[in-house]
Formats: C-alpha cells, structure tokens, sequence
C-alpha cells in the first residue's frame, strides 16, 4: 500500500530525514515509533503532499505522491496532530462544512456525516459547539472528518497524545472496527507501550531513519531470544557455570549472588535441553527462567537512547 524509499529531508542545515524507507502493507495497522524529533511528523508531512523531500520516493498503490498528488490524496485521510480553527461551529456543520469540499451536498452529505458521527461515538454531540467538545472528542470529530472520501489508508500523528485513559480505550475500539473495515492504518507516536499493544506492524524510527522494521509477532519473537536466561541454584554453582561455559548458546556468564544470568541465543528447545543436562548432571536449579523481553528494551538496544526520550510507560 506505501512504500517509501530513501527519503531525505533538510531544514537549513538541519537533517530531519537521513535516508528513510518503509513499507506498509494493506490493512495493516502501522505503528510510526520514535522519540520526539526523530523524523515522524517530516515523514507524515511528505506522504500527505503537504512537504516536498529533497531525496527519495513514496508511493501508494504504486502512484508517486510527488508527481501525482491529487490522486494520492484521494486514497488518504489525514488526522494532524493539531485541531484546527474551526470552534465557532456546530459538528454536524464542521462535517458537512468537509463533506461538501468533497462535492458531497443535501441528504447524501447528512447522512454520511451522521455515518461517520456515530462511528467515531459523537452522533450525540452533533448538535453541540466544537468549542465545548473535550480534547478526546475534538481528535474523533478530526477522525471523522478524515474518512469522508472512505480512504483506503488513514494517517493519524500523534492521536492518543493528551488523552485519558478511558479515552485512549474508545479510542482502540474504534481502531479495530476501522481495521474490520479494512482500512489501513499508520499511527505515530512517541509512547510505545501504546502501540505494542495494538499494532499489527511496527517501524520505530530514530534521527531519521527506520532503524526497525517489522510484524509485532516477528519483532517480539526477535526480543525473547535475545533476553537473559536467569538460573538459580542451591549450592553447585561451580558444576552449573562448568556446564553454561561449554554449551554452545551461552554468550555471557554474571553471577548474582544465587542466580547465575546468562545471555542466551537458544530458542525454547535449547533451553529445555540445557536445564535437563543441568538437572542430570546434579545441579540443583530451582528457578529456570527466561527474562521477558520488551519493545522497550529492544529500542533502548538500537538507538543507545536515555529512557526519558521516550516514553515507556503509560502516562496517567
Ligand atoms: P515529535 O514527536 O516531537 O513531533 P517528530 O519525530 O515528529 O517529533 P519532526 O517534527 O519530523 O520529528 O522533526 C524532525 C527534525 O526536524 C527535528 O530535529 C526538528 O527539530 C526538525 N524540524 C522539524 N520541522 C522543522 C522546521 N519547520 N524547521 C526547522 N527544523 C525543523
């Protein structure tokens, strides 16, 4: 559905994009990772023909979104990560206001924007100001305010920034009824546990190159088999180092007062193979465990990052 390839960007002598590719395929849910400033917006930008780059391609369903953008733009909806000026309006104006850019007047333009109201959960608030709605609502309302034209591929920057909680969980659900209708979604967002939990597909990007790329399932299979083994044992450590040093997956040995960590490479079966030579050589091990692994950590691997760059954790 989008490919990009190469792309670079500059501002005065500053690099924003340094050679970025990515693929996102059709109906998947893209997670656009990365801490603040490392390219994301740039790129959204430059996919939505709202910035030209200086190097590189992007294309949707094959069609260059430089030398084509009009037709490009009818293939994306496009929710910024800021709302707009439009407060002194109704929603069911603001709707058919955006519906009739798209040539959409009358019964055929309320309908579909009382379509959408209901989809996004504010057929409610149709008859209330855009001014009183709360920062949740604003960022449906922009939502549905993008899939007029029924977009194949919908961009959102940033959606879930500012929300609560319990926002953030509607917000989810209507994620997953627009994943049912086969939409194809790319999120950004600098808070990653957010997107390990709800996409399909993740590229984490950091000073302006995909620096990861890959299926949730693929990337979290990649994090297990590089995390720790932790192995404690009652007296006999000597026997089960003497063992760890010879076996042909262990990289590294730290002793931990009664547990040994060790660095890993094998897959599950290595590991059962290893506690059974333990065990028949005489060890004692009673806690045989394998660290869980996190998106986390993998990012703070790659990008050699200070955690407060990203956030790790759900805010509020
Ligand atoms: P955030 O999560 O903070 O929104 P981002 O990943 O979206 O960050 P960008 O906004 O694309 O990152 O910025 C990439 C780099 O380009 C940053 O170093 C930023 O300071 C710089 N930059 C972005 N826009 C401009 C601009 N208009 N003029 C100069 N530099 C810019």
């Amino acid at each position: 559905m989008l490919k990009i390839d190469g792309l670079k960007k500059k501002y005065g002598q500053s690099m924003a994009l340094d050679g970025l590719s990515m693929q996102v395929d059709d109906g998947s849910l893209y997670g656009f990772v990365g801490p603040n400033g490392a390219g994301k917006t740039t790129t959204i930008k430059i996919i939505t023909g709202l910035l030209l780059p200086d190097r590189g391609t992007v294309t949707i369903d094959g069609i260059d979104v430089t030398r084509e953008p009009a037709s490009v733009r009818e293939k994306i909806g496009y929710v910024p990560d800021f709302f707009g000026i439009y407060d002194n309006v109704k929603v069911s104006e603001y709707m058919e206001f955006f519906a009739s850019c798209y040539g959409l007047y009358g019964l055929k333009a309320r309908r579909r924007c009382m379509m959408l109201l209901e989809q996004v959960r504010l057929d409610e608030k149709a008859d209330f100001f855009v001014e009183g709605l709360s920062r949740g609502m604003k960022q449906r309302l922009s939502l549905a305010r993008a899939l007029i034209h029924n977009p194949a591929l919908l961009i959102m920057d940033e959606p879930t920034a500012g929300l609560d909680p319990r926002t953030r969980l509607e917000f989810r659900q209507i994620l997953k009824d627009l994943r049912e209708q086969k939409k194809t979604i790319l999120i950004s967002s600098h808070i990653l546990p957010e997107l390990s939990e709800i996409c399909t597909d993740i590229g984490i990007v950091d000073q302006g190159r995909v620096v990861l790329e890959g299926t949730m399932t693929d990337i979290l299979n990649q994090i297990n088999i590089s995390s720790s083994l932790i192995i404690s044992t009652k007296g006999n450590q000597d026997k089960a180092i003497e063992i760890l040093r010879s076996h042909p997956s262990v990289q590294t040995i730290t002793i931990e007062q009664e547990d040994i960590v060790v660095g890993f490479t094998g897959d599950r079966q290595d590991e059962a193979t290893l506690l059974k030579r333990l065990v028949d050589e005489g060890v004692r091990v009673y806690g045989f465990v394998r660290e869980k692994g996190s998106l986390e950590s993998v990012f703070m691997e790659i990008t050699n990052h200070k955690e407060e760059r990203l956030v790790l954790v759900h805010e509020g």
